[in-house]
């Protein structure tokens, strides 16, 4: 039925590959191919299995997020340099502009493996864990149309068994781009237009909680909101992205 679905979708909306954006056959055999050509995955595919300079596991399976306290864990995909990987720098760019659901499919369905593997460590169970998201700056979404935050950790959510999805458990009041920013003033950036939202402890107090963005750099806006769950009364804080940028 899925299949039937998505080859429909296709013939309407013909793919393009999420990396290089040549057009894809929308007959094709393989699920994933409706997302990335043959060359692009194989490439991505490569990317994952980058080893993690801190713990030596691929960087799909490892959990480490050296830039926050010890024992914060970061489930993700591919590591990203934005000079050097084309692969990555595409599929998190296809993320951010181009408003193609089949992207986000791809990328929570490969995310969700990585995250239970990290849960799995912690003794946590992904269906029981509250799936939120750092809201973007209300003008970048006015400009993509949508924020993809939201959208991965949504879909992320459902993936991992929770039907209803991610609740929104912050809200964000203007603030700068955080890539134009060093590190010390990303954090500030980030303590100052960041909240939980109103009238949502209920809904995180004494449960796990997995915080979703698409790409992970000095995790100054990511730990930031992780430390205001945890000072509310949320129980683990669990971080998953896509890209992270390495420390060394
Ligand atoms: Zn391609
Ligand atoms: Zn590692």
């Amino acid at each position: 039925m899925k299949k039937l679905f998505r080859t429909a979708r296709n013939i309407f909306f013909v793919p393009r590959c999420a990396s290089c954006r040549t057009l894809l056959d929308p007959f094709g055999a393989n699920l994933k191919s409706d997302c990335m050509c043959d060359l692009c995955l194989a490439a991505w595919n490569n990317a994952k299995s980058e080893l993690c300079p801190d713990c030596s596991k691929p960087a799909a399976l490892c959990g480490c997020l050296p830039e926050l306290k010890t024992g914060d864990r970061l489930a993700k995909l591919v590591f990203y340099r934005p000079e050097k990987e084309k692969v990555q720098n595409n599929v998190i760019y296809t993320m951010k502009h181009v408003d193609d659901v089949r992207i986000f499919e791809f990328v929570a369905d490969e995310l969700a493996v990585s995250l239970c593997g990290v849960l799995s460590e912690l003794n946590i169970c992904p269906d029981e864990c509250v799936f939120t998201w750092v809201p973007r700056r209300g003008k970048a979404i006015a400009q993509n149309g949508f924020d993809q935050g939201r959208r991965l950790a949504d879909l992320l959510a459902k993936t991992c068994g929770v039907k209803s999805g991610a609740v929104r458990l912050f809200a964000r009041k203007g603030g700068k781009e955080q890539k134009t920013l060093d590190a010390k003033s990303r954090i500030e950036n980030a303590r100052k237009h960041i909240r939980i939202a109103r009238h949502s402890e209920d809904r995180f107090k004494n449960r796990n909680v997995v915080i979703t963005d698409d790409l992970v750099t000095t995790a100054a806006t990511v730990g930031y909101a992780g430390e205001l769950l945890k000072k509310a009364g949320a129980a683990r804080i669990v971080y998953a992205a896509v890209g992270k940028t390495p420390d060394k």
